[in-house]
């Protein structure tokens, strides 16, 4: 090794070679600060007494799976300008930090690629440290969201764990940029948000959000301008979730003979016919027996065929076409008969146009859907993430994920 060898292969500056030593699996370097940067560390002046000073091991860049290290006496210097009394800067590691500023743009590079407790593993770092540099580089990259040019944007909840915790996210559309995220759901977790919007003066043309939660009306206050739309990945879901509710009810008032005919049957009913009809694999069996169940139950036949023609909406040629198909099955869902058909009609009735808004603009909120999967593959490979800020960067990250 030789001070040229450690300038460009482990990114030394500032540092003469003396000599190596091997101990325990490591590699020691052992150097000495060259004189051009003893200096003040305050006014830069190199009018300086030297005083005292401290060995400081520094972690390096590892050759494969051996690590290397580098064992250097920093002297402190009194300055002739100033007056300070401090050690010397090195000028390849930030602060009191025993790795080296290489080291640390390893360890980022690496943790786009492998859980942070193999790159740990790899460099001879503590869990600790990887995630503090992790942390500090990706506060560096997320430190300004610009919100300018921001045009369409999608809000939904995640759930993050039981009990039922939530975090709001809002992603442009455009880019994939997550936005922002909020602690909880409904219109509180997005206030922040709201304010940063119009420090930025975006003009944001077209917003996609789910039915239940307080987005709707937080958007509308917020955003009047704002084409609001209600995609088909959250209809469907709603509707789904209608007959979820409708099929627990009836088999509560079921006889033993009626529970059983009804057990199971969830994802049948929530599974497009399309789906179970596919022609390389048919589920004959599964339609046999969600046919019996449907017809031993009239309410759920009956909302089981408004829920698949409705699917049918967003493949209108038109808005026209479209809205007199939605008038039509609200009529038929309004005249079922059937509480819950009801209640759903009277709730789509008051939201029909920010349905019908899709023909106008169309936008999904499918793509924020696939980022809440990633979200809650994330929470659970690394237990959660209790430290916040680290959880959101995280979260904000996803989208550059390569894993
Ligand atoms: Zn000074």
């Amino acid at each position: 090794m030789s001070t040229s060898q450690l300038y460009h292969n482990q990114e030394l500056k500032g540092i003469k070679y003396l000599r190596t030593k091997y101990a325990s699996g490591k590699t020691i370097y052992y150097g000495t600060i060259s004189a051009s940067y003893i200096k003040c560390s305050k006014c830069n002046s190199t009018s300086v007494m030297r005083s005292g000073g401290v060995t400081r091991t520094f972690k390096l860049l590892p050759t494969g799976k051996r690590q290397n290290c580098l064992r250097l006496f920093i002297p402190r210097v009194v300055c002739n300008e100033c007056g300070t009394v401090r050690q010397v800067t090195v000028p390849f590691a930030e602060g009191r930090k025993s790795y080296t500023r290489a080291l640390a743009r390893y360890v980022l590079c690496l943790c786009q690629f492998i859980p942070l407790k193999y790159v740990a593993e790899l460099c001879g770092l503590s869990w600790d440290t990887v995630k503090q540099i992790h942390k500090e580089g990706l506060r560096r990259k997320f430190k300004r969201i610009k919100l300018k040019d921001v045009r369409q944007i999608a809000i939904d909840e995640v759930c993050i764990g039981r009990p039922r915790k939530f975090l709001t996210i809002v992603l442009d559309l455009d880019t994939g940029q997550v936005l922002h995220i909020g602690r909880g759901k409904g219109a509180d977790a997005l206030k922040g948000f709201w304010l940063r919007l119009s420090h930025s003066k975006a003009k944001i043309e077209a917003v996609c959000t789910d039915m239940a939660s307080g987005y709707m009306s937080a958007v509308k206050q917020h955003l009047p301008e704002a084409l609001l739309i209600i995609d088909h990945f959250h209809l469907v879901k709603y509707m789904n979730d209608k007959l979820t509710l409708l099929r627990r009810q009836l088999a509560r008032e079921a006889d033993d003979e009626g529970k059983e005919l009804l057990k199971g049957m969830r994802w049948l009913l929530v599974t497009s016919r399309k789906k179970l009809e596919n022609e390389k694999n048919p589920r004959e069996a599964d339609m046999a027996a969600l046919d019996e169940a449907l017809r031993e139950n009239t309410p759920l036949y009956i909302a089981y065929y408004l829920k698949e023609e409705l699917a049918s909406l967003w493949s209108k040629q038109s808005k026209i076409e479209a809205e007199s198909f939605l008038d039509s099955w609200l009529t038929k869902a309004e005249g079922s008969g059937v509480d819950i058909l009801e209640k759903v009609a009277k709730w789509l009735i008051r939201v029909k146009s920010n349905i019908l808004n899709w023909f106008d603009y169309q936008i999904s909120s499918g793509k924020l859907e696939s980022f809440n999967g990633k979200i809650r593959r994330l929470l659970k490979n690394t237990c959660g993430l209790r430290d916040q800020e680290y959880m959101f960067l995280r979260i904000q990250n996803l989208m550059y994920a390569k894993t």
